[in-house]
């Protein structure tokens, strides 16, 4: 039996040169931010998620000049275990498989628990918490043999305290943080490690458009939307950045000795 020689030395940023970083659901907000940080860290970063082909097409080019990263994307649909496993064997064929894995692909639908559509909730656990455990489980073997890997879940606060109305959503990231918990144990000593970052409010198109929608709503300011209505369970008040989200992510796979850990970067919220 190989026995792989783990390697703890801690990884500056540079020094993530070579690896393979796949994020999901990064042709926009989080995801996006993530894999640009990973890019600018020299790894080779493979985009994920929807889009028109066009515009995916131009992200990754733009993504690829700017940082001097090599950029690929892999069109796989993160609700479909069929979809993941063609990717992941894809990644497997192509370079040996996934170094840095980032689970980030993500969705919501907000509704009373009475009237939350069944099929919502089936794809809001499919994408938010299984789509997790399939690139997880296809990913560990290459990570193993290398005795190098760093998972990421992008869970979100609502992976440690819940809120009205995101049952599924908030059922898929306590799950989520679960899965971390598991995967450290599993991986401790295999030169691995799984950790989850838990945002608060992240300010990207999605928020941008849910400030307008609610100020027409309510006929409130913007400002007062933003303080009393999106931030109202938020601390510091303010919005964290994608950037901020690349960072952290460039910072766990730097940390050799951080695994099985929920990190809030929310502002306080779950300080509470
Ligand atoms: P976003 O809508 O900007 O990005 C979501 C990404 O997931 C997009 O690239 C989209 O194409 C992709 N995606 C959706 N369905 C997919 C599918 N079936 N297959 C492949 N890709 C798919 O959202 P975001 O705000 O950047 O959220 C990213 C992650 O961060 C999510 O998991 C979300 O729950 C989490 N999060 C966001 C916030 C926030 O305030 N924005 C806070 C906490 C946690």
């Amino acid at each position: 039996m190989n026995i792989p020689v783990i390697d703890t030395r801690p990884t500056a940023a540079a020094r993530l040169d070579g690896k393979v970083a796949l994020v999901t659901g990064s042709t926009s907000g989080i995801g996006l931010g993530i894999a640009r940080a990973f890019a600018e860290a020299g790894a080779r970063v493979v985009l994920n998620g929807l889009g028109d082909p066009g515009e995916v097409e131009r992200l990754r080019a733009d993504l690829a000049a700017s940082t001097g990263a090599t950029v690929h994307y892999a069109p796989a649909d993160m609700s479909r275990p069929d979809s993941i496993a063609a990717m992941m064997q894809d990644l497997l064929d192509r370079a040996g498989g996934v170094d840095i894995l980032v689970n980030n692909a993500g969705v919501q639908h907000v509704a009373p628990l009475d009237r939350f559509p069944p099929e919502k909730w089936d794809q809001i656990l499919a994408i938010n918490l299984s789509s997790a455990f399939h690139t997880t489980r296809l990913a560990l073997p290459a990570m193993r043999a290398r005795g190098w890997g760093r998972i990421i879940n992008v869970a979100s606060a609502h992976g440690l305290v819940a809120s009205p109305f995101k049952s599924a959503y908030v059922a898929a990231k306590h799950g989520i943080v679960g899965l971390t918990k598991v995967t450290a144990l599993e991986t401790a000593e295999d030169g691995i490690t799984c950790n989850a970052i838990c945002p608060g409010y992240v300010y990207t198109p999605l928020v941008e458009a849910q400030i307008e929608g609610q100020a027409r709503a309510h006929g409130l300011p913007r400002e007062r939307v933003v303080r009393d209505v999106l931030l109202a369970q938020q601390p510091n008040k303010r919005f964290a950045t994608v950037e901020e989200m690349g960072a952290i992510a460039v910072f766990l796979a730097g940390a050799p000795s951080i695994t099985g850990v929920a990190l809030p970067a929310d502002g306080g919220w779950t300080a509470h």
